[in-house]
């Protein structure tokens, strides 16, 4: 069999007329918004490069859209993962189709570890200059973005779960405006702990948008498809929970000095005369903001704050009583901060 006849799919009814043989009406609950035009359904399988050889985890695939242009750009093996039972009769139609190159998974992505459902023999060593042959490809649901998004970066910090596979690139959407966020550079109004977090563990690329109007139903905005390629070495080499600590305070209330933002890292008494011990030894003017900081500055600040809380060791335990409870929702709903370093 030639390869181009290894790729192809038999003839198939449409996305669009898998939708309605099975009746199956997009769930707002579960942000169903598809994507049912085939050149835009390429278009995001060829972002993800060459996929000849690749295994490809995809998170959401509803009634296979992605699915299919994955495995027509060539893709070895796709896994995909979806919460909805109602996809499950039209992705077996898709992986008979594909004979046995499409895995699938019913369940949440949120509560599953994805290494799981991969062979051990695509492992790559992190340091190595080459990626593994996995590529993880989502229309992501904007139900979970942000969970999903700080746990993908988490686990890329920690070389955990899926990056337990070494640096796996994805190719993932997300709200135009969240996209804008996480892509930020100093001095932009966007820029925020999403920025940093990113930005010190991924390269991150938002590549082209899509206009509200190409998903059915239309999505209320503009989506962004955004590369991530995590970093070989981190730009700040620190735990994340502890960076996450950190950029949360400095960003709780974004237009405030870091001179107060900065305290929130301090129980109230000498709150703001630690905080400019910290930006003193930091060489920081105590009245920049913290969406004027670069990586430099990010990376001076958690430095000396380590080696504050190294000297005061409860110093690393204490955390605004607003922003605890940020984290803590997180840990309780996704499991998170189980060593309990900020708690
Ligand atoms: N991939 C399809 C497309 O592009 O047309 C569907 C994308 S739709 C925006 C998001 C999909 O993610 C839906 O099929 C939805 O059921 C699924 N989903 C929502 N929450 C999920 C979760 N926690 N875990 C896995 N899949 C989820």
């Amino acid at each position: 069999m030639t390869s181009s006849a290894a790729r192809r799919l038999p003839p198939l009814p449409s996305t669009r007329d898998l939708l309605r043989l099975y009746g199956i009406r997009s769930k707002r609950s579960l942000s169903q918004n598809f994507i049912l035009d085939p050149r835009t359904l390429d278009k995001i399988a060829r972002t993800a490069g060459p996929l000849a050889g690749q295994t490809v985890v995809e998170i959401g695939p509803g009634p296979g859209g992605i699915t299919r242009a994955l495995i027509g750009n060539g893709a070895r093996q796709v896994v995909v993962i979806e919460k909805d039972a109602r996809f499950l009769s039209p992705l077996r139609l898709l992986q008979e189709a594909a004979q046995g190159r499409i895995i699938i998974n019913m369940g949440d992505v949120l509560k599953v570890n994805l290494s799981k459902f991969l062979d051990a023999e695509l492992r790559q060593p992190w340091d190595s200059p080459q990626v593994p042959d996995i590529r993880l490809v989502s229309n992501l649901p904007f139900n979970i973005t942000m969970p999903f998004l700080v746990r993908t970066i988490r686990d890329m910090a920690a070389h955990d779960n899926l990056f337990s596979y070494g640096r796996v690139p994805a190719v993932l959407t997300f709200q135009k405006e969240v996209a804008e966020r996480i892509i930020a550079q100093p001095g932009d109004r966007n820029r925020s702990r999403l920025s940093v977090l990113c930005q010190n563990f991924a390269q991150a690329r938002l590549k082209y948008t899509l206009k509200g109007g190409s998903f059915v139903p239309a999505a209320s905005v503009d989506v962004g498809v955004m590369t991530l390629l995590p970093l070989r070495q981190p730009y700040i080499d620190l735990p994340f929970n502890f960076l996450e600590k950190v950029f949360t305070s400095l960003f709780h209330g974004k237009q405030k000095t870091v001179r107060k933002t900065i305290g929130h890292l301090f129980p109230n008494q000498n709150r703001l005369e630690r905080a400019d011990i910290l930006l003193s030894t930091c060489r920081i003017h105590p009245n920049r903001t913290a969406v004027s900081l670069d990586m430099n500055d990010f990376e001076k600040i958690a430095f000396t704050y380590k080696d504050m809380c190294d000297k005061e060791p409860r110093l690393k335990k204490y955390v605004l009583p607003e922003l605890r409870e940020l984290l803590l929702d997180y840990q309780i709903e996704h499991g998170l901060f189980e060593d309990q370093d900020v708690l």
